[in-house]
């Protein structure tokens, strides 16, 4: 029986940095998705003899941000090796990265990340290297005869962040992958809710057994159920007594299982050398210095803030800092509003369990500040109540309407006419005449006064000013025994 406290899970991510304007060593575009195939591309991605790669100074700044921000040991002086290796994925026969076995010096080593409060996952390595080219297949992967190749995503600035097998679970690998990619993001070099930009690969034992790995994970959110996948494989092989191999695995992440695949060369195979057409990079004291001066607030700081500031519950502001995206939006409404709390629990809330509930992305909504900002004033105003503002909402959030817009269309604004709730209340006493008598010695019996004159009006009406009615009747109750 395997135990999920004996899982040990590692992830080996890779961020495009999205941010960039150019690839990692020509001047092709960074902005390849969407282009017809094999159109941005030049002679350096080819690798043409006498064509010659040239580090882009900002992806180096870029990778020294985010290896700062997970707190791990730049190195002084690093280099780039020559990954080489016969599948068609590189128009060049090789990668330019970096050598990430004992004796290579990969831009940054160690580091850390905190995840569930306390729990530490420790970066094991840091380096940069060459994204590679897309294959596509017809049909399935398995069983395709035709392979199609778009190099336009070969030399993209990529980033590889390995950590050690430090994840019991998959919901921990799905944690730390959230939490990286808001530092990413907080850090504006990668956008990570672009498909394929914050891809991983996972390696995966059981105390102290076999290590499966599994490729091509393509987006954070596949990680947790391809992990979940491998466990119930690995935990039926064992109920059978068959022994786990030591494998590496592909995520079809359309019929959402893993499979036995081997893709690339064995390791020794890739002859790696240092890479001829680049000289070593030496990373000055003054240039972190630098980098570190320039580094915006990351997101354990600004939910620190957040908690300070606009007196938030721990797990809210840990919630609106677990996108960039998420945690400006929350603090420009409350600049257009002051009223944090409401806007909060629109947000960490609705919005989210709305977000999850339609597959979509905070993105593809047409939604600004003003729009919680209104929600929350018009709560505030007593101009709707609770339940019209949950289905203002959804509405705002499925058409991009103004809450005040879909109000006057639908007519929603509580009805505070006097002479009409008067006469709801004149009904509701005669029909309840025991509960009548019951609330002039009894409070409590106020409320259920209260609540029939609600269901009476189908619950558009201001209660503060029901309450004060039913007040006043009770009392030209009492005044007239
Ligand atoms: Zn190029």
């Amino acid at each position: 029986m395997i135990k999920e406290d004996l899982v040990k899970i590692g992830l080996e991510v890779h961020c495009q940095l999205t941010k960039l304007k150019s690839k990692l060593f020509c001047s092709c575009s960074a902005d390849y998705r969407g282009k017809e195939p094999n159109t941005n591309i030049c002679p350096v991605c080819f690798g043409i003899p006498g064509a010659l790669p040239v580090l882009n100074e900002k992806a180096l700044k870029y990778a020294l941000m985010v290896a700062l921000a997970l707190n791990a040991k730049v190195s002084e002086r690093t280099l780039f090796y020559r990954k080489n290796y016969f599948y068609p994925d590189m128009p060049k026969n090789f990668q330019i990265s970096q050598y990430d076995k004992a004796g290579g010096i990969p831009l940054a080593v160690g580091g850390r990340l905190i995840i569930n409060g306390n729990k530490i996952i420790n970066i094991r390595r840091i380096h940069l290297e060459e994204d590679t080219g897309k294959l596509s297949y017809e049909g399935t992967i398995e069983s395709s005869n035709v392979t199609y190749i778009d190099y336009n995503r070969a030399g993209i600035a990529l980033m590889e962040i390995v950590t050690e097998p430090d994840m019991n679970s998959p919901k921990e690998a799905r944690l730390f992958l959230q939490k990286l990619s808001s530092i990413l993001e907080h850090l504006g070099v990668c956008d990570p809710s672009l498909e394929g930009a914050v891809r991983c690969d996972a390696n995966i034992s059981f105390g102290g057994g076999k290590r499966v790995e599994i490729k091509n994970i393509s987006s954070f959110k596949e990680v947790e159920r391809a992990l979940r996948f491998e466990i119930t494989r690995q935990r039926s092989l064992v109920s059978k007594g068959i022994d786990v191999k030591s494998e590496t695995r592909h995520w079809d992440d359309v019929r959402r299982v893993t499979f036995s695949l081997r893709l690339k060369e064995e390791e020794g195979d890739y002859r790696y050398f240092p890479e001829p057409d680049l000289v070593p990079i030496e990373i000055s004291n003054e240039m972190i210095q630098q980098v570190l001066s320039e580094m915006p607030e990351l997101p354990e700081a600004r939910k620190k803030r957040f908690i300070n500031q606009y007196d938030l519950s721990s797990q809210t502001a840990e919630v609106l800092t677990s996108r960039k995206i998420l945690a400006d939006l929350f603090e420009e409404s409350v600049r257009f509003y002051p009223n944090p709390r409401e806007i909060s629990n629109w947000l960490a809330s609705d919005l989210l369990a709305y977000l999850s509930d339609t597959n979509k992305e905070i993105e593809s909504l047409n939604i600004t500040p003003k729009h919680f900002a209104e929600l929350a004033h018009l709560i505030d105003n007593g101009l709707i109540n609770r339940n019209i503002a949950k289905s203002i909402f959804i509405e705002m959030v499925t058409t991009g309407k103004m809450p005040s817009e879909i109000v006057e269309e639908r007519g929603l604004k509580k009805i505070s006419d006097q002479h009409y709730i008067s006469e709801i209340v004149d009904k509701v006493f005669k029909e309840n005449e025991k509960a009548v008598k019951d609330a002039l010695v009894n409070e409590k019996a106020v409320n259920y006064l209260m609540g029939c004159v609600m269901k009476n009006s189908s619950g558009r009406i201001d209660p503060n000013i029901v309450l004060q009615i039913i007040k006043q009747r009770l009392n030209q109750i009492k005044e007239g025994d």
